[in-house]
C-alpha cells in the first residue's frame, strides 16, 4: 500500500503456553504480575486451564522454551510467587498508602484473591513471539483497508490486541454495509476515509496508554514506582474511574 509505518521493538518476547491448573476452580479472571524484566500474565481458558503470556527479555525467553516441562513449571511459579526485593523505602511508602487509602474508602473488608497455582503445561503449547510497537499513519488506500495487527501492533500488557482487531473489524463492515445499502461502492473513498478516522480516534488513544504503562512499568526508579503504586491503588478504590477504564477497555 505504500503507507508510512512507525514501528520499533521492545527487546522482548512474549512466552506464550496453555498451562494445567493445579485443581480445578471458577477460572474467571485475569492476572498479570509486574516483575522487573517485564510482566507475566494468566488468562483463564476453562476451569482446569489458563493461557501464559510471559513478557520477557530475549535471552530468557528462549531458556523458558529450550528448558524441560517441569523445569519450566517450576520457573513459572517462581516468576508468579517470589517476593521480589525491593526498595525499603517503597515497601514502607506503599504500606502507608494503603492505610490510608483504607481508612479513607474502607476498603479493609475486601478479601484478597490469590492467583491460581500451575501444576503443567499442555505438551507442544510453549511458544515465543517478539514483541513490538507499529502503527501505520494512513489505515486505507484505494480500494484497500488495513485492519488488526496489519494496522496496529501493541505490547500485550494490556491484553488489548485483539480487542483493537475486532473493533476495527465491527467498524469497517458497519461502514461497508451502509455503503452498500446508500448504493455507493465498496471502495469508496469516503467510507474507508471514515473507517479510517474512527478507528485511529479509539486506537491511537488506547495504543498510547498501553505505551504509558509499559514504560511506567519498565522502571525501577524509587519516585516512580511509589507514584505508580499510589495510581494503582486509587483506581482500585475509585470505583467509577475503574469501572471507565474497564468499559473503555473492552470498547
Ligand atoms: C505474545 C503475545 C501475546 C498476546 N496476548 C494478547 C492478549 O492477551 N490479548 C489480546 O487481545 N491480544 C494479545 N496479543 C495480540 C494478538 O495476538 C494480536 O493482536 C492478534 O493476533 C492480531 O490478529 P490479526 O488477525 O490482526 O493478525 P495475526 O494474528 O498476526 O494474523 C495474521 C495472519 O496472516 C498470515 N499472513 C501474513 N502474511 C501473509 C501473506 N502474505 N499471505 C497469507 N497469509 C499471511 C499470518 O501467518 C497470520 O496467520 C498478543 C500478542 C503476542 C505476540
Amino acid at each position: 500500500m505504500g503507507v508510512q509505518y512507525l514501528s520499533w521493538d521492545y527487546n522482548q518476547m512474549g512466552v506464550v503456553a496453555t498451562l494445567n491448573l493445579s485443581e480445578p476452580m471458577n477460572n474467571v479472571v485475569a492476572w498479570q504480575r509486574f516483575l522487573p524484566t517485564g510482566p507475566v500474565a494468566l488468562l483463564p481458558l476453562t476451569d482446569e486451564l489458563s493461557s501464559l503470556v510471559w513478557s520477557t527479555s530475549i535471552e530468557h525467553a528462549k531458556e523458558l522454551l529450550s528448558i524441560s516441562n517441569e523445569s519450566f513449571v517450576d520457573a513459572l511459579n517462581d516468576a508468579l510467587w517470589k517476593k521480589c526485593p525491593r526498595d525499603k523505602i517503597i515497601d514502607v511508602a506503599t504500606q502507608r498508602l494503603d492505610n490510608l487509602l483504607e481508612s479513607v474508602f474502607e476498603t479493609s473488608n475486601a478479601v484478597r484473591q490469590l492467583h491460581p497455582s500451575i501444576s503443567g503445561v499442555v505438551e507442544g503449547s510453549r511458544a515465543a513471539f517478539p514483541l513490538g510497537f507499529g502503527h501505520a499513519t494512513c489505515y486505507v488506500g484505494k480500494g484497500v483497508a488495513l485492519v488488526g495487527d496489519a494496522a496496529h501492533r501493541v505490547h500485550p500488557l494490556a491484553g488489548q490486541g485483539v480487542n483493537l482487531g475486532f473493533g476495527d473489524v465491527k467498524c469497517l463492515s458497519e461502514l461497508l454495509c451502509e455503503a452498500v445499502f446508500n448504493g455507493s461502492s465498496l471502495g469508496n473513498m469516503s467510507h474507508l476515509m471514515k473507517y479510517e478516522t474512527l478507528r485511529q480516534r479509539h486506537n491511537l488513544p488506547t495504543m498510547l496508554a498501553t505505551e504509558g504503562l509499559q514504560k511506567l512499568y519498565g522502571t525501577t526508579l524509587t519516585p516512580v514506582v511509589v507514584l505508580r503504586s499510589l495510581g494503582l491503588q486509587l483506581t482500585h478504590v475509585l470505583s467509577p474511574v475503574k469501572k471507565m477504564i474497564m468499559n473503555y477497555a473492552a470498547a
